[in-house]
């Protein structure tokens, strides 16, 4: 489980790992967290946004 987030390990997920975050709506950055909103749902979000409370997007 070490260095899930780094290296080659990103180039299996989608889109590499990147994608716009939902949250602070960045382009092209790496969305590898994931996040359960107040609402119940999972969605993946950046370094950034992580520890953001968010209760819907
Ligand atoms: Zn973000």
């Amino acid at each position: 489980m070490s260095k899930q987030y780094r290296g080659k390990a990103l180039w299996k997920l989608p889109s590499r790992g990147r994608g716009t975050c939902p949250v602070c709506k960045a382009g092209r950055i790496k969305l590898l967290y994931e996040m359960i909103l107040g609402s119940g749902d999972k969605i993946k979000v950046c370094k950034r946004c992580k520890n953001k409370k968010v209760e819907s997007i």
